[in-house]
């Protein structure tokens, strides 16, 4: 299998290895020790302020962001989402289910955030900001520094949903102002799903402490009390929790998260500039790195996918909604080399060669 999806992608040999082993007990100091160093390095890569935590989730990533929405926000807040594709769709769905009252500042598919688009909702009463950093869906990277800096004017509690751009765009939480940081083990973390990571900066600690949430499972005050000894309030996904410490110890000992984003970016410039013959349109305004969205020129999007999966044996990523026909798109996180974009870049020329990226005759 060649897999060029925005996860789950392809885990390092270590990582799967770890996989293949018997799941130990976890309410064990040798299980804490693991947790506690696992926050560490999410700390350290998150470029997090001092004073800030991890907290573990076992859920998809949605959980986390569905939990920050919940315990970081109440009736009384005002929130401006940036909706600029699936992802930040979501956000303002949570804020509607949980009746925070919310605002959203919508953009095209592949559109940047322009400061002058932002400014618009300048000294206009909000109290928070939520936005999905990479906006996976059309793989816009937006920029955490300017909209840090409108949160800090504006005194917005900024939650930053870095759940595909975390390793893989660079990202200084306490240069930026964010408060709260998510991420999930299937993105950059190259694990397999099911944890994903609330990083909470001091004043979203204070924040948590102080919420009044009704759940019991979402309540991120007990996470962060058991966190304290390296534990959770509810049995975790232990071996995830294992893969992602070898996966974090392998990070590490290539260079640390500057060096991650590093690989990650060139995996990108790799293949845009390996595909620049094909028939393709780069759909994104400021490309993150992760991703790369693509529009075939003639072709039907989802038929690409299709035939690279069944007669190639390689995963690209399709589109849902209404891109799902013109938009697909290819990853570049995960265990993933050079070679592997010929391979994927020399089935898109064959495909071409015969007449398969080409518009079909009753069109
Ligand atoms: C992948 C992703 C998520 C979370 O997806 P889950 O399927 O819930 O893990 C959230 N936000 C962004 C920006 C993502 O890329």
């Amino acid at each position: 299998m060649l897999n060029f999806t925005i996860g789950p992608v392809m885990c390092s040999e270590e990582v799967r290895a770890v996989g293949g082993e018997q799941v130990p007990y976890f309410r064990t100091p040798e299980f804490s020790a693991v947790m506690l160093e696992n926050e560490k390095f999410i700390l350290k890569y998150a470029k997090a302020p001092k004073g800030s935590k991890a907290i573990f989730m076992t859920n998809s990533s949605t959980g986390s962001m569905e939990a920050t929405v919940m315990n970081c926000f109440t009736k009384s807040d005002k929130v401006l989402v940036i909706d600029g594709g699936s992802f930040g769709h979501r956000f303002a769905e949570l804020c509607e289910i949980h009746d925070i009252p919310h605002e959203t500042l919508t953009l095209n598919h592949g559109q940047k955030l322009k400061q002058e688009r932002l400014y618009e909702y300048d000294a206009k009463s909000f109290t928070g900001l939520l936005v999905n950093i990479d906006e996976t869906s059309t793989g816009v990277l937006y920029d955490a520094e300017m909209i840090g800096e409108f949160c800090r004017k504006n005194h917005l509690f900024y939650v930053c949903d870095c759940v595909s751009s975390f390793l893989a765009d660079p990202f200084d939480m306490a240069h930026c102002g964010a408060d709260v940081m998510i991420t999930g083990s299937q993105k950059v973390l190259a694990c397999p799903p099911g944890i994903s990571v609330i990083v909470l900066a001091p004043r979203a600690v204070e924040r948590v402490k102080q919420a009044k949430v009704k759940s019991m499972y979402f309540n991120l005050a007990d996470s962060l009390k058991n966190m304290e000894r390296g534990q959770t309030p509810f049995t975790p996904a232990v071996g995830i929790l294992r893969q992602i410490h070898a996966r974090l110890l392998e990070i590490e000992k290539n260079g640390g998260a500057d060096e991650e984003v590093a690989r990650v970016a060139a995996q990108a410039n790799d293949f845009r500039n390996k595909i620049k013959d094909l028939p393709f349109e780069l759909i994104s305004e400021s490309p993150a790195n992760g991703v790369t969205p693509l529009r075939p020129i003639h072709a039907d999007a989802y038929k690409v996918f299709e035939i690279l999966k069944d007669e190639y044996g390689i995963w690209i990523c399709p589109n849902g909604g209404d891109m799902k026909n013109s938009v697909f798109r290819v990853g570049h996180i995960g265990n993933l080399t050079h070679e592997d974009n010929t391979t994927l870049v020399n089935a898109l020329k064959d495909m071409e060669k015969r007449g398969l990226l080409q518009r079909a005759n009753n069109d």
